[in-house]
């Protein structure tokens, strides 16, 4: 067996305990004679998965009796328009856009509305957030967006925008379970599950009760009603019942080491080890001003495309992979997750210190 440190931003690393465990039951899972590939999401074997994952994210991020969580397939990409679609009041929809995935969801929520970009840091090419404490929110917005971490251009919300009382819906696809939030801050939280917790195919939707509504545009196909997926417990039909699996070990595991707060703190600690290279070196600069630097997904370019290109040509051949950053960047990116290990930081600033001396 050989595994690489794989700084890929998604699909990303899964902790090794986690597979391993997975790759003990794969075959028969807890003496059922079946793997859970085969198995029947109506069986009672695959309903305790189910249940128990569930119980485990609620634990993990403390969250409130008042929202329900869903598993919905169709990744992050789908949220982009069943937030608009199930949200919609007044059909105005308020974005703050800070990088490329935020710029998607509100493309993707004109649609169904009025989009107002109250905030963007376009202008640097995504490479700050900007001040969110007193923005022109509409009066009529259904909801106010955020992308909290920007996984192509690296940044972070370090504190969530004023929203004048209006509800907050946060894309937190790259930076879910990688610290503590508190989920009453928000209407609506999502993350496509295969960045910072399991296999892709599945995002994981944590929304405020009296957010969901039956009556939205009845030509909205029934999948994409959260309604849908809470009256039935995400199974009106089949669900992805691998991922929910996959996700379910995760928080096991996380639990496992102490929950948020403790994967906070490793988080710290990785990105620092990584940033403080880009701070002293003299090949390569970050690219996102340092206030708003994302702990999960570093990018730094050496300002010149060749040069970029070499040094990942040279660290894929290290066994350090998928360094090369999003084109819209350029240079490099380290996504950063909570399964990456503080060794495969620690290789990777070795190896570009070493690079850095030996092409000076
Ligand atoms: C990857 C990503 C998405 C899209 O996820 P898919 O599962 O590929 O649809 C959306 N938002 C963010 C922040 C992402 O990183």
């Amino acid at each position: 067996m050989s595994r690489v440190y794989n700084f890929s931003a998604g699909p990303a690393m899964m902790p090794l305990p986690v597979l391993e465990e997975i790759q003990k039951e794969l075959i028969d899972y807890k003496g059922s004679g079946m793997s859970v590939m085969e198995m029947s999401h109506r069986s009672k074997v695959f309903q305790t998965i189910a249940d128990e994952a569930e119980a485990d994210l609620r634990e993990l991020m403390g969250i409130p009796d008042n929202y329900k969580v869903l598993f919905v397939q169709g990744g992050g990409t789908l949220q982009f328009a069943m937030v608009p679609i199930n949200l919609c009041k007044n059909g105005v929809f308020d974005y703050i856009v800070t990088g490329a995935w935020s710029k998607k969801a509100a493309a993707e929520a004109k649609k169904y509305g009025k989009v107002n970009v109250i905030a963007s840091s376009e202008d640097r090419n995504y490479s700050y957030v900007p001040d969110c404490s007193d923005l022109p929110i509409d009066d009529d917005a259904d909801y106010v967006y955020i992308c909290e971490n920007e996984t192509i251009h690296g940044n972070v919300f370090n504190k969530l925008p004023n929203t004048k009382g209006k509800v907050l819906v946060a894309d937190q696809s790259s930076m879910f379970l990688s610290k503590p939030v508190n989920v009453s801050d928000y209407g609506v939280i999502f993350a496509g599950v295969q960045k910072n917790v399991g296999p892709a195919g599945m995002a994981i939707v944590i929304i405020r009760e009296d957010l969901i509504k039956e009556d939205i545009d009845p030509k909205a196909p029934v999948y994409l009603s959260y309604n849908t997926h809470a009256a039935n417990d995400s199974m009106y039909n089949t669900p992805n019942c691998w991922a929910i699996y996959c996700c379910g070990k995760v928080f096991k595991y996380l639990k496992s080491l102490g929950g948020l707060e403790a994967m906070n703190k490793i988080n710290e600690d990785k990105a620092k080890i990584l940033y403080d290279y880009i701070d002293s070196s003299k090949l390569f600069k970050g690219t996102v001003d340092k206030e708003f630097r994302s702990l999960m997904n570093v990018c730094f370019v050496t300002g010149d495309a060749d040069k970029d290109a070499a040094v990942v040509a040279a660290t894929k051949a290290a066994g350090l992979d998928n360094l090369k950053g999003h084109r819209s960047v350029g240079g490099l990116r380290a996504s950063i997750y909570n399964a990456m290990p503080k060794e495969g930081v620690e290789e990777l600033v070795k190896f570009l210190k070493k690079y850095e001396e030996e092409n000076a």
